[in-house]
């Protein structure tokens, strides 16, 4: 039955936002609501995928509801991801196009999950034929998750098991449409989060798992040793202190300074040197400067963020040495086609907002941009292949706030990167200045200096954005050491001079003597941009699927619906726009076939079956008889219906006859 029967409609509410009688956000959240209560948490918006987390196991993923999805057309069965996964399946199957599914939302919303089941969807429909290599690939692919997760969540207060990056998983399809490898790309990994992950790792039955796992997928012994003491050492730098005898800083818990030299396989003088001194060059000569108490903790800080976003970085390759595609015909002759996968946080808004959330939300700017691109082209495309008159879509382009943060030498980025470059005072404060000076007649900047009267600007070092989402309250303090990220080349040549051959090869620029070291590293926001920028580039290239997650409350409760909270997310999502762009266009497109044999029944011209020379005629005949003719256009291939009240009308009229 198709989604839009009564019975759905009304006791389930609507199946597809673009159905309901007026887009505002009561209707919305009303709808959304409803569907949470009746146990439906998935819902359309065309073929965005709107899922609110129901925190208890659901019934729906088993191996009978994957065979009731697929090969089947999006509106053919209730939503669901597996629909979602089966469409671009097919899109790349049939067609021979890259697809990706986009997947956001706020931390605990249910990403990660979604992901999941999409994986186990393409596993399950595909390989009919049990080939081994395949079945190899298919394996190795969803153990990877299992790892990445391991490494890459922490327990944070909103959710137990919290991603930390973004993910961006292909999967690469022969031409048979079997799984033949992946690639796995990694984003901002939140490095502050060490702290709260050493709370996961104790758990003793999880770490078997995650070491089985990475046993399965091939990291050699040696590699799995190596990794528990990198997260040994960054659990006891988290135990090391400072103090001061006189000028003499000094390490406070000197015994833990030969278990650093143990896990490192290092001297324990060069552990003591690199944690106290830092070598710099001066002209000429090199000297060894004795840090501060501060500069230390400043530098056992970072070198603990470093190694752990470094380890992160270096499973992540060793995974993809592992997936990448092997079949040299596959690669070179075959066709290689591909499904994307983008585990990505959504906007973030807390109480304080930093340098995190403002990658973040940065980042949502840039796939908003991208989705507007992309399901406006998508659209014009479809009414071009159709030969349906394109009209013209009204949105809000966000691309000037994508610019704001991104520009060339007046963006944000470039400012904050000035800032760091500063010969001199390098505070957070010059940062703002900045800011102020270059932004003030930005329409979608302000701070507390340049709006002293705005009551959300609460401090001196506010500054604001209006993001296409709605307006976010940043403060610059941390902005600047986040940015320039440093990790003393001291700690480089430390880790790359241990005896450990794995842990050497993490730290391949610790060769560089001080005097070699002429190059800054790039600034962590211009990383960011960079791989944000190149991210895109290729999602564009690919057709665009849609998941956005909402987490429905903070305490995981399958039964509350926090109205408040999920509105927030519901604007953030920009998910009331995503439904007026969509009814902007045709709220429905069948192709004549399938639109006959659902409304055949109504329509004398039509039932049981029509004499007209094409089914395209017969539908034109059976439409214009019920009065609808003004509603729709006629494509090639498709019958597009506009407004959503003749779909209803059309089911209420099926409705009497069946
Ligand atoms: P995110 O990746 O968005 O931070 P997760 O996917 O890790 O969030 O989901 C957080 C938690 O919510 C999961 O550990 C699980 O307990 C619950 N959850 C999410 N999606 C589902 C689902 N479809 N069914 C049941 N529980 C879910
Ligand atoms: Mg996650």
């Amino acid at each position: 039955l198709l989604v839009m029967a009564e019975h759905e409609s009304l006791e389930f509410g609507k199946a597809d936002f673009v159905l309901l009688d007026n887009v505002s956000m009561e209707e919305f959240m009303a709808n959304l609501k409803l569907r949470f209560e009746k146990g439906r948490i998935y819902t359309y918006i065309g073929e965005v995928v709107v899922s609110v987390n129901p925190y208890r196991a659901m019934n729906i993923y088993g191996r009978d509801v994957i065979e009731q999805y697929k090969g089947r057309e999006l509106y053919e069965r209730p939503p669901h991801l597996f629909a979602i996964a089966d469409a671009a399946y097919k899109a790349m199957k049939r067609r021979n196009k890259d697809t990706c599914i986009v997947i956001s939302g706020e931390s605990g919303a249910g990403k990660t999950e979604a992901s999941k089941y999409i994986m186990q969807y393409i596993a399950a429909i595909t390989n009919p034929n049990q080939r081994a290599e395949v079945e190899r690939v298919k394996n190795m692919l969803l153990k990877s998750n299992c790892v990445l997760e391991a490494f890459g969540n922490a327990k944070t207060n909103r959710n137990d098991n919290s991603s930390r990056f973004g993910k961006y998983m292909d999967i690469n399809f022969d031409f048979k449409g079997d799984p033949i490898g992946g690639h796995i790309n990694n984003y901002l990994l939140e490095k502050v989060c060490i702290a709260l992950f050493s709370s996961c790792i104790n758990d003793g039955a999880d770490f078997k798992a995650v070491a089985d796992a990475m046993k399965v997928i091939g990291f050699t012994g040696d590699e799995i040793q190596t990794v528990y003491k990198i997260l040994a050492t960054i659990l006891h730098l988290g135990n090391l202190t400072f103090g001061v005898d006189g000028d003499v800083t000094l390490i406070e818990n000197t015994k833990l300074v030969s278990v650093l030299r143990e896990l490192l396989s290092t001297k324990e003088e060069n552990v003591e040197k690199a944690l106290l001194y830092r070598t710099v060059a001066t002209g000429r000569d090199v000297i060894e400067k004795q840090h501060t108490t501060q500069e230390a903790n400043y530098g056992r800080d970072a070198l603990a963020k470093a190694m752990y976003e470094r380890l992160f970085c270096w499973i992540v390759s060793r995974i993809n040495d592992v997936i990448e595609v092997r079949n040299y015909d596959a690669k070179i002759h075959g066709k290689n086609t591909v499904i994307g996968v983008l585990d990505i946080y959504g906007f973030e808004i807390f109480q304080n907002n930093s340098f995190e959330q403002f990658c973040i939300n940065y980042c949502n700017e840039k796939l908003q941009q991208l989705f507007i691109q992309l399901v406006l082209k998508q659209e014009q495309e479809e009414y071009q292949r159709e030969g349906i008159p394109w009209k013209h879509i009204d949105y809000f382009n966000n691309q000037i706030i994508v610019d704001l943060v991104e520009q060339q030498h007046k963006g944000i980025f470039a400012v904050l990167d000035e800032a760091c470059m500063n010969v001199g005072k390098v505070t957070d404060e010059v940062f703002l200045q900045g800011l102020n000076t270059k932004l003030a007649k930005h329409a979608h900047y302000t701070s507390r200096k340049l709006s002293p009267t705005d009551k959300s600007l609460e401090f001196d070092r506010d500054f604001r954005i209006r993001h296409y989402a709605g307006d976010v309250v940043y403060s610059v303090v941390g902005f600047i050491d986040k940015n320039k990220d440093t990790l003393f080349q001291d700690f480089k040549r430390l880790l790359y001079n241990s005896s450990n051959p794995v842990l050497k090869a993490m730290w391949p620029e610790g060769k560089l003597r001080i005097t070699e070291v002429t190059k800054r590293p790039l600034t962590a926001a211009t990383l960011f941009k960079n791989s944000m920028i190149s991210l895109v580039e290729n999602l564009a290239s690919k057709e665009p699927y849609y998941v956005r997650c909402v987490k429905p409350n903070d305490v995981k409760s399958p039964l509350l619906f926090e109205h408040e909270r999920c509105r927030h997310q519901v604007e953030y999502l920009g998910l009331l726009e995503n439904v007026r762009v969509r009814r902007a266009g045709f709220a429905n497109r069948q192709t004549y076939p399938r639109f006959l044999q659902r409304y055949k029944m109504i329509s004398e011209f039509t039932w049981p079956n029509h004499d007209l020379p094409s089914d395209k005629e017969a539908v034109k005949r059976l439409l214009q008889g019920c009065g609808f003719d003004h509603d729709v256009a006629y494509g090639k291939t498709k019958v597009f219906i506009r407004t959503p009240r003749t779909l209803f009308s059309l089911e209420e009229q099926r409705a009497e006859m069946v």
